[in-house]
C-alpha cells in the first residue's frame, strides 16, 4: 500500500497555467508561483447572479480514528468534474502545527488528494508567515508604544491581541516579556497563540478585497487603557503598514487534485478555536467560475457547519446548497464506546449506539433548511452489514447516504454520492438562520447549544459574566459569536462521545475580535495554542539528500 505522500508523488501534475486556463481563469489572473501554484488575482467584480451551487462538506465529531472530510471533499469534486460538471474546491491551507504534531497532513488521502501535496503542507506560498509577521508586527508595535512613553495609556495588563507562531509550543502559552532592564521594554505577562487562531488570520478569511481587509485591521481592539477605554490599531496608526505585510496573502492560491480538478486553498483558521472556514475571496472566486464549489468547514457539524451557516453564509451572500455530512463506521463505533483498538471488528452494538453522534448533526444540520446527505468514508476494514447499517438509518432520518471509496479510488469511488449530492443541491433549499443578527450574545450562545450541541443552555463563569458587560457597555453583545471548544465533543468535555443532552457548556472567558467582527466564546478548559503529542509526527517526517520527502501523511 503507498503512502499518502508516494501516491502525490506519481501524480502527474498540469502545468498551473492549465489548470488556470480549464478553470476559466484569465492570463493576466494567474500569478504562477513555481510550476504547479498559483496566485489569483481577481480582474472582474464580484457578480453573485453568476454563482454556481455550493456543497459545504461536514462530519460528525471527529475520534482519533479519523474522519476524512478533506479526503471525501476531494475525492467528492473529482468525482463531480468525471461527471461532467465543473467543480471547483475551495480549502483550507494546512497548518504546520499539526503537520507536525499530531495530524502530519491535511491535503486529502489515499487517491483524493491535492497536490503538490508537500508543498501544501510546509510552506505553500507563505500566507501563514505572512500572516504570523503581521500580528507578532502588530504586537511589537504595541510593546513599542508602551516603551516610548505610552501615548495611548495602555495598560499593560489589558493587552488582548496576541503573538502567534505557526507551531505547536505550549511552552508559549503563558510568558513573562521585556525583562532585562531599561532598554528591553516594559515587562508584562504575555502569550502566544497559533497562527490559526489569531485574528488577523480571521480578517483574512473574512475580508471580501484589500479595502476591507485594511478597514477591518484598523478596528481591531488591541487592549484597553487605564481607565478601560478600548484602543483599536487605527489609534496605533499602524493599519496601512499591516495590510501591505499582507498584499500577496489576501490572494488565493491555485493549486490542482491529482485528477486536476481546480482547487482554491486560502485561509486555515481551526474550527474549534476560531471560524474554521476557507476565505470569502476564495469561494466566491470558485462559485463565480464554476458549476460546483466544494467546501469543507473544520471539525464537525457542530464548529464549523454552524460557524460556516452562521458567520460566513451572511458575508459570503450565499447558502450552501447542499450539506454533506460525512462519517466512518470507525468513529461511529468509537462514539458507541469502543476503544481505538477495538475498531477492525464487525461491532454492530457498538455502531448503533454511536450513530446517536450523526443523528445529532442530521438533526443540527436539517434546521437550517438546506439538504443533507451523508457520506459513508469507507475504511479497508468495514463490513457490508456496517455500511448498511448506517445508510439504513440515514434513510430513516429522511437523509439519502452513500458509502465512497475515495481513498482507495479517487473520483471513481464516488460516483454515486456525487449524482446524490447533484440531486440534493437541485431540491429547493429554504435557509433558516440559528438567529438573528440582532440577538444578544447570550441569546446566541443559547441557540448554539440547544439547537446544535443538543445541550441544556449556556453557563457563564464569573469572568464571563464581567465581561459580558462590558461587551454590553461597548454596545459588542450584538455581533456574531464564535465559541471555542473541544471538537471531540457535542459537549465542552473532550472525553464526552455520542450525543449527550444532559449538559450546559461553560463559558470562561470572551475576547471581542473587532476586526474579524465578532466575539470568541471560550468554552471550557479550550486553548489557543495547542500542544505537541508524545510521538509527534515531526519523528517520521524526512528528507533524503536529494529533497525527497517521506512521512507526509
Ligand atoms: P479531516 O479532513 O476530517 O481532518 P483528512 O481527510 O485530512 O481528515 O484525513 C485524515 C487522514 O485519514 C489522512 O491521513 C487520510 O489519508 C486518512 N484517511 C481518510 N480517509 C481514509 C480512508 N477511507 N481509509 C484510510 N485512510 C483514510
Amino acid at each position: 500500500m503507498k503512502s499518502d505522500i508516494e501516491i502525490a508523488q506519481a501524480a502527474e501534475p498540469w502545468p498551473i497555467e492549465k489548470v488556470a486556463a480549464a478553470a476559466g481563469f484569465q492570463p493576466e489572473e494567474v500569478l504562477p508561483y513555481g510550476r504547479e501554484k498559483a496566485k489569483i488575482e481577481r480582474k472582474q467584480p464580484v457578480d453573485r447572479d453568476q454563482f454556481g451551487k455550493l456543497v459545504l462538506v461536514t462530519s460528525i465529531n471527529p475520534t482519533p480514528a479519523g474522519e476524512g472530510k478533506s479526503t471525501v471533499a476531494v475525492g467528492l469534486a473529482d468525482a463531480m468534474q468525471q461527471a461532467g460538471q465543473q467543480t471547483m474546491l475551495a480549502l483550507r491551507e494546512p497548518s504546520l502545527g499539526p503537520v507536525m504534531g499530531m495530524k502530519g497532513g491535511a491535503t486529502g488521502g489515499g487517491y483524493s488528494q491535492v497536490i503538490p501535496m508537500d508543498d501544501i503542507n510546509l510552506h505553500f506560498t507563505g500566507d501563514f508567515h505572512a500572516l504570523t509577521v503581521a500580528q507578532n508586527t502588530l504586537v511589537a508595535l504595541i510593546d513599542n508604544s508602551i516603551y516610548q512613553g505610552n501615548p495611548l495609556n495602555l495598560d499593560p495588563r489589558q493587552i488582548i491581541v496576541k503573538r502567534v507562531l505557526d507551531v505547536n509550543d505550549r511552552d508559549l502559552r503563558h510568558i513573562v516579556i521585556g525583562l532585562g532592564g531599561r532598554t528591553s521594554g516594559v515587562p508584562r505577562e504575555g502569550s502566544f497563540e497559533i497562527t490559526a487562531a489569531s485574528e488577523m488570520m480571521a480578517i483574512l478569511t473574512l475580508s471580501t478585497d484589500l479595502a476591507d481587509l485594511k478597514r477591518r485591521i484598523n478596528r481591531i481592539v488591541v487592549g484597553y487603557t487605564y481607565d478601560r477605554q478600548p484602543v483599536t490599531v487605527a489609534e496605533l496608526g499602524v493599519g496601512g503598514a499591516l495590510a501591505t505585510l499582507l498584499k500577496d496573502a489576501i490572494l488565493p492560491n491555485l493549486v490542482q487534485t491529482i485528477a486536476h480538478t481546480p482547487a482554491l486553498i486560502h485561509g486555515g483558521p481551526f474550527a474549534n478555536i476560531a471560524q474554521g472556514t476557507n476565505s470569502i475571496q476564495a469561494t466566491q472566486l470558485a462559485l463565480q467560475k464554476a458549476d460546483y464549489t466544494v467546501t469543507e468547514a473544520g471539525f464537525g457539524a457542530d464548529l464549523g457547519g454552524e460557524k460556516f451557516l452562521d458567520v460566513k453564509t451572511p458575508l459570503l451572500g450565499k447558502h450552501p446548497d447542499a450539506i454533506v455530512v460525512v462519517a466512518t463506521v470507525r468513529a461511529l463505533k468509537m462514539h458507541g464506546g469502543l476503544a481505538k483498538d477495538q475498531l477492525d471488528h464487525e461491532d454492530l452494538d457498538a455502531l448503533h449506539k454511536g450513530l446517536a453522534n450523526l443523528s445529532r448533526h442530521l438533526h443540527s444540520m436539517k434546521r437550517y433548511g438546506i439538504p443533507v446527505v451523508v457520506a459513508v468514508n469507507r475504511f479497508t476494514n468495514d463490513t457490508d452489514a456496517e455500511l448498511q447499517m448506517v445508510v439504513d438509518y440515514a434513510n430513516e432520518h429522511d437523509v439519502p447516504a452513500y458509502p465512497a471509496d475515495v481513498w482507495g479510488q479517487g473520483g471513481n469511488g464516488a460516483q454515486e454520492l456525487a449524482a446524490g449530492v447533484i440531486a440534493a443541491a437541485d431540491q429547493p433549499a429554504n435557509f433558516t438562520p440559528l438567529y438573528e443578527p440582532t440577538d444578544d450574545v447570550e441569546t446566541k450562545l443559547n441557540r448554539i447549544v440547544t439547537q446544535i450541541y443538543g445541550g441544556q443552555g449556556v453557563e457563564l463563569e464569573p469572568k464571563a459574566q464581567k465581561q459580558l458587560r462590558q461587551l454590553v457597555d461597548q454596545g459588542w453583545d450584538h455581533l456574531p459569536v464564535i465559541v471555542a471548544k473541544t471538537q471531540y465533543s457535542l459537549t465542552d468535555d473532550a472525553k464526552r462521545l455520542g450525543a449527550p443532552t444532559d449538559f450546559k457548556i461553560h463559558i470562561r472567558e470572551f475576547v471581542p475580535k473587532l476586526g474579524a467582527g465578532f466575539i470568541v466564546a471560550m468554552a471550557g478548559s479550550i486553548l489557543t495554542m495547542p500542544g505537541l503529542p508524545k510521538h509527534p509526527a515531526a519523528e517520521k517526517i524526512e528528507i533524503t539528500d536529494d529533497g525527497t520527502i517521506s512521512g507526509l501523511y
